[in-house]
C-alpha cells in the first residue's frame, strides 16, 4: 500500500483566518471582574475572537450590559407529542426557553406516545422540524437493554425512570446492570430519575406538599441512587433533580454529574394543599432547600436544570392526590438566578458554570462559554433591569408559575450562532433551532464534570 506523501510543516500555506462577520461589544466577566470586551463572530456562527478593537462586519455595542453564554438546560418536558389536552408543544416550549436565555435543551422521552423505540424517536424528530426556537436534544427512554443500540443511532442521550412516569414503567431492578452496561457502550449521557417506588408510602396523616414528601420520602431517593452501583466504566451518568443535600454531597464525592432544579433550591414542602407545588421528587421539608442553596452558592452543585414540566391550571386545580406532578420553569430558571447575582447572593461565574458550561460538557456541545471555537450563543443582560415574574407576562400556555412576584432579570437579547432570536422580551427568530447530538472527541473520558 503506498504511503501518504509527507509534507513538511513549512511548505503548508496557512489558511487565512476567516473574517469576522459581526462584533458584539459589551462587558464580560474576565479575571474576576466585568470589563469592556468584544466578541467577534464568523459567518458560521462560531466565536472567532474575544478581545478589544476587533474589526469586521457589523458592530453592535450593548454598553454597560453584560454578555454571557446562553444557558443549556439538561431537563425539559415539551410534551410533544402529547394528548389532545397537552399544555405545551415544541413551539411554545422552546420559545419560553429562548426568552428565558436557554439556547439548547434536552427534551425528555415521557411524551404520549413515549420515545422508547427508534420509530417513535424518529417520528418525534420529524415533528420537531421547523418548529424549534432553540436547539433541542431528544433523549430516548432507557427501558429494555436490547433496544439501546438501535435507539443510540438517533438519541442524544437516555433517560432512566426508576419510578413510574407518564406511559413509562420502570425496569425491574434486576435488569438495571444490563441496562446501564448497554447504555455505557453507547457513550451517550444517561439521566436518571432516582426514586425507588418500593419505599413509597400509601398512607400518611399529612396533606399537600408535606403529605407528598411523606409518600415519596427522602429514603426512596437515597435507595434508588444506591441501586445504580456498581456504575459501569464509561457510563456518562447524570442524576436528575437531586433534592437532598446529603445525596448531593455523596454524588459529588463519587465524581458523578447531577442537577438541582430552581424549585428544589428555592421552595420547600409546607404550602398547604395547592397541587401546583406537586413535583417529583417532592419539595422537601426545610432545611433541605436552604442547604442545597448554600451548596449551590459554593459551586458544589454541578448543574442547574429547569425540569420544565407544565400542566394546565385546570389539572393542577384538582384535589392534590389526583393532580399531575410538575411545574413550568424554562422561562424563569435563569432570570431567577440572575436576580440573585445582582443582589450579590450568587457569583456570576458559579451560575454560568452550572447553567451553561457544565451542561454543555455533559451533552458534548461546543458551547456554554464565551471562547474561541464555541458557538456564538450569547445573552445580553442588563443587571439594572430587575423585574418581578408575572404569569400573565410569561409565554407559558399553562398560564401559571410557582414564582409569581419573585425578582428576576430577563435577558434583553439572545443570539444563537450570532443571530438575534430574542429582543426586549419578544421572540424574533425564525424557528431555526436544530436537533443536536453529542460531539464527543474520540477517547474523551466518560466523566464530564
Ligand atoms: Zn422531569
Amino acid at each position: 500500500m503506498p504511503r501518504p506523501r509527507k509534507r513538511s510543516r513549512e511548505s503548508e500555506v496557512p489558511a487565512p483566518p476567516p473574517p469576522i462577520d459581526f462584533v458584539l461589544a459589551g462587558r464580560l466577566w474576565i479575571g474576576g471582574r466585568l470589563q469592556p470586551m468584544e466578541v467577534g463572530i464568523g459567518m458560521d456562527g462560531r466565536i472567532l475572537a474575544v478581545g478589544k478593537n476587533l474589526s469586521g462586519g457589523q458592530r453592535h455595542d450593548v454598553g454597560e450590559s453584560v454578555l454571557i453564554p446562553s444557558a443549556v438546560d439538561c431537563h425539559t418536558h415539551y410534551r410533544d407529542p402529547g394528548g389532545p389536552d397537552a399544555p405545551e408543544n415544541f413551539e411554545t416550549g422552546t420559545r419560553q426557553s429562548a426568552l428565558g436565555g436557554i439556547g439548547a435543551a434536552v427534551d425528555m422521552p415521557n411524551t404520549q406516545p413515549p420515545a422508547n423505540t427508534l420509530d417513535r424517536l424518529e417520528s418525534k424528530a420529524e415533528r420537531a422540524q421547523g418548529r424549534l426556537a432553540i436547539d433541542v436534544l431528544l433523549y430516548a427512554a432507557l427501558t429494555v437493554p436490547e433496544r439501546v443500540a438501535s435507539l443510540s443511532r438517533s438519541a442524544a442521550g437516555f433517560k432512566l425512570y426508576m419510578a413510574p412516569t407518564t406511559e413509562i414503567d420502570p425496569p425491574r431492578v434486576e435488569r438495571l446492570p444490563a441496562l446501564l452496561a448497554a447504555a455505557a457502550a453507547t457513550r451517550l449521557p444517561v439521566a436518571v430519575h432516582a426514586e425507588d417506588p418500593r419505599f413509597f408510602r400509601e398512607q400518611t396523616e399529612l396533606e399537600g406538599t408535606e403529605g407528598w414528601n411523606a409518600r415519596r420520602p427522602p429514603e426512596a431517593e437515597m435507595k434508588a441512587y444506591e441501586l445504580l452501583h456498581p456504575i459501569p466504566g464509561g457510563l456518562r451518568l447524570h442524576v436528575a433533580h437531586v433534592t437532598l443535600p446529603g445525596l448531593a454531597s455523596r454524588i459529588f464525592r463519587d465524581g458523578l454529574s447531577f442537577e438541582v432544579t430552581p424549585q428544589h433550591l428555592l421552595l420547600s414542602a409546607g404550602r398547604g394543599a395547592d397541587a401546583r407545588w406537586k413535583v417529583n421528587p417532592p419539595l422537601r421539608e426545610p432545611p433541605a432547600s436552604s442547604e442545597l442553596w448554600e451548596m449551590f452558592q459554593r459551586g458544589l452543585v454541578p448543574i442547574l436544570a429547569s425540569d420544565h414540566a407544565p400542566h394546565s391550571a385546570e389539572l393542577k386545580a384538582r384535589p392534590f392526590l389526583e393532580a399531575p406532578s410538575g411545574m413550568p420553569g424554562a422561562q424563569t430558571m435563569l432570570p431567577l438566578f440572575l436576580a440573585r447575582v445582582r443582589d450579590a447572593a450568587l457569583d456570576l461565574p458559579v451560575l454560568l458554570r452550572a447553567a451553561a458550561d457544565r451542561p454543555a460538557r455533559l451533552l458534548g456541545l461546543p458551547q456554554g462559554r464565551i471562547a474561541v471555537g464555541h458557538r456564538a450563543n450569547l445573552l445580553v443582560v442588563d443587571f439594572r433591569r430587575r423585574t418581578e415574574i408575572r404569569a400573565r407576562a410569561l409565554h407559558a400556555p399553562c398560564g401559571w408559575t410557582a414564582f409569581e412576584g419573585w425578582p428576576a432579570i430577563f435577558p434583553s437579547e439572545h443570539y444563537i450562532d450570532g443571530k438575534l432570536i430574542v429582543k426586549d422580551g419578544e421572540y424574533v427568530g425564525a424557528h431555526e433551532g436544530r436537533l443536536l447530538r453529542p460531539e464527543f472527541a474520540p477517547g474523551e473520558p466518560g466523566a464530564p464534570v
